[in-house]
């Protein structure tokens, strides 16, 4: 049985025992950031494996200096914080560590500066976020993508994911399954938790760092693979809205997420309603690769438990150099 534990004011407790306080600034304004990590179970290896766990924290160390904040701990310490935390838990299972960092003081008044930060992670056990089984349903969202001169997408910002859960929450309510943003320019921005690519002409298409996206570690991911094992390089460009109903293919990726296929945008088939063969490969790919299942991906993936690896201790088995 896994136990439900927390990395909470510098010590690993019980869950039930991380609580903030209603008057948190981090709760009344949005001000701080998070990371979404996954972890995935392997059962032939009896093995679970965190997925691109340094990645995630470079990545909230931008998102921290864009808003005056300080990660407590060195990418190291962090990542042996984690590791531990997350063999504490002993779950046999796919999971999702969710690291924040927040504006903690119980005070009135919208700022960034002249307030103690706090950090905190918990753990959580999670299978599908979206049917990746099944084609995605995508409606093009009314609302537009938050734009870097109002509350910049490349910082994973607590209240910035307002924006997503009302473009969501649209979606829902006109029977799509995700949303899609366009950005202020009104080209092809991301869903509400996914970055986007298309297939045309064999060519894979994402839209550019300069487009609004939050800068997507599973994007990131999808552009090795494709180069690798597919010979495919990326285009990064900006993407009409019409483009998407005339791709031959479609997909969504994110850490929860994962890779996602799309069989319609704005109830217009994509290519003809199934999955296209470059998806597939990729999405195969993929979900070898986080499951530890392909050593040259190797460096993807940390071992928590070290059950073939001579069983170190998960937090200095974490912090190898390469
Ligand atoms: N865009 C947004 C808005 C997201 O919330 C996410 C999920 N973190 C992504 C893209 C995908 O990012 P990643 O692959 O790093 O999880």
């Amino acid at each position: 049985m896994a136990k439900q534990l927390a990395y909470f004011k510098g010590g690993i407790v019980p869950l039930e025992e991380a609580n903030i306080n209603i008057m948190c600034h981090g709760f009344n304004y949005g001000t701080g950031c998070f990371e979404g990590i996954r972890a995935y179970w392997n059962p032939e290896q009896e093995e679970l494996f965190v997925l691109f766990l340094e990645e995630h924290y470079k990545r909230m160390f931008k998102s921290a200096k864009i808003l005056f904040m300080e990660v407590p701990h060195s990418l190291d310490e962090l990542v042996t914080i984690t590791m531990d935390l997350v063999k504490a838990c002993e779950y046999r299972q796919d999971i999702y560590i969710r690291p924040t960092l927040y504006k903690e003081d119980p005070i009135v008044g919208v700022r960034l500066h002249n307030l103690k930060d706090a950090f905190h992670i918990y753990v959580a056990p999670m299978g599908e976020y979206v049917d990746t089984a099944r084609g995605l349903k995508c409606g093009v969202s009314s609302w537009r993508r938050i734009d870097d001169t109002m509350i910049p997408a490349r910082a994973k910002v607590i209240g910035g994911y307002i924006n997503s859960a009302l473009a969501k929450t649209e979606a829902y309510h006109r029977g799509f399954d995700e949303a899609i943003f366009l950005n202020a320019d009104g080209h092809v921005c991301e869903g509400s938790a996914e970055n986007v690519f298309i297939v045309r002409e064999n060519t894979l298409v994402t839209p550019g760092l300069y487009d609004n996206i939050l800068e997507g570690v599973t994007r990131r991911a999808i552009m090795e693979l494709a180069e690798r094992e597919l010979g495919l390089e990326t285009e990064c460009r900006p993407i009409d809205r019409t483009e998407l109903m005339v791709a031959d293919e479609m997909m969504l990726c994110g850490t929860g997420a994962q890779i996602a296929w799309v069989s319609s945008v704005d109830s217009r088939l994509v290519g003809d309603g199934k999955e296209g063969p470059i998806t597939r490969k990729i999405r195969s790919l993929y979900y070898d690769a986080v499951r530890g299942n392909l050593p040259q991906y190797s460096h993807w993936v940390k071992p928590v438990y070290g059950t073939r690896r001579g069983a170190a201790p998960a937090g200095s088995a974490a912090v190898s150099p390469a």
